[in-house]
């Protein structure tokens, strides 16, 4: 659904890889790190293989930002001119897809990552265009959990179960409802119900984003580690009118709707790449209780469909109907 021109290259896919830095139970554990970045070649070096990508950021103290600068901007400025974008944070679990993104937000000026990034850029952006255009700007925020989608910003109050012969709460279950994908008659997809708010500043985005956050990390402390099960998907939508006084052309169809220009973008953390593995014939992934995630594989499915110039300009198949995040992703 990356339909946006992904900056220099242009290529509807393009992939960055963020290498954290060890954290302190890794330097306590004696570990040490075993990638390396060849200079000037965003490449990743790990002992004789070397893997390149399209961006390489991480223990070469390049600045955190810089990722941002040139990853996910020009996604921004593609939002201004109309084109949809998805930014996805792929990697095992521990791997740092939360703090890249900034899904664990919190709001105290101390979190950052990729989202605050976003709201910042485009607010700053807003306020420049304003004297000339109108926007509408809604935001909502989703988890998908075994093929289900929950709305992040409506969560509904814990219901308790009574463990025997105490008067302690045994288990807390969130008894979420979850809600279902629509098909919109012009061939779009949409989400019955959904939270989607209208937000006026980036520090009202940011309220959002912290009660979507909080509402995914109480999920987790409940149900055995659900966000490295589940996706979370921070959408912005933006809808642009020029003021009428700016029109420079005359606008000959009556319908006040054709000079909008709308688009989105979607911020995801997705679920640990553990859950991706389509073999391992060893039998572990069932020992760990691992399952595979329909909505990786599909995932995966679909990027490589896109990435496939061939099969995207003789508008071959891209199995997007594979799993809910796929089809939510997917842009038209
Ligand atoms: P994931 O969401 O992929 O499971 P997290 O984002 O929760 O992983 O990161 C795992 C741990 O690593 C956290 O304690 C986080 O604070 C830390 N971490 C991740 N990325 C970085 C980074 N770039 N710099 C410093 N610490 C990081
Ligand atoms: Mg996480």
């Amino acid at each position: 659904s990356a339909e946006a021109k992904g900056g220099s290259g242009g290529e509807c896919v393009r992939v960055a890889v963020n290498i954290r830095p060890l954290i302190t139970t890794e330097l306590n554990d004696g570990c040490t790190d075993c990638t390396s970045i060849v200079p000037g070649e965003s490449q990743v070096q790990i002992g004789s293989h070397a893997f390149t990508f399209d961006c390489v950021y991480g223990n070469t103290g390049s600045p955190p930002s810089s990722l941002f600068r040139d990853c996910v901007a020009p996604l921004c400025d593609a939002l201004f001119c109309g084109y949809n974008a998805t930014v996805l944070a792929y990697g095992q679990t521990g791997s740092g897809k939360t703090y890249t993104m900034g899904t664990n937000y919190m709001g105290d000026g101390r979190s950052g990552g990729v989202i605050p990034e976003v709201m910042e850029t485009i607010f700053s952006r807003v306020e420049e265009m304003k004297g000339t255009t109108e926007f509408l700007i809604r935001v909502s925020f989703i988890e998908i959990f075994k093929e289900e989608v929950f709305d992040l910003l409506d969560p509904a109050p814990l219901s308790f179960l009574k463990g025997e012969g105490t008067t302690l709460p045994k288990l807390a279950i969130p008894s979420r409802t979850p809600i279902q994908i629509r098909e919109t008659l012009n061939g779009g997809i949409t989400l019955a119900g959904v939270t989607e708010p209208e937000v006026r500043s980036k520090e009202e985005m940011g309220t959002y984003l912290s009660k979507g956050s909080l509402a995914r990390a109480t999920g987790s402390t409940n149900m055995n580690s659900q966000s490295s099960r589940s996706h979370a998907i921070f959408t912005i939508s933006m809808e642009q009118k020029k003021r009428s006084h700016c029109l420079t052309a005359v606008v000959i169809n009556d319908d006040f709707g054709d000079d909008i220009l709308s688009a989105k973008l979607h911020l995801v953390d997705l679920a640990g790449s553990e859950r991706a593995k389509r073999t391992g014939a060893d039998g572990m992934r069932l020992k760990e209780g691992i399952h595979i995630n329909r909505g990786l594989l599909a995932l995966g499915n679909v990027i490589s469909a896109l990435g496939d110039d061939k099969k995207r300009k003789e508008g071959g198949h891209i199995p997007y109907r594979d799993s809910k995040l796929t089809r939510l992703l997917q842009a038209r």
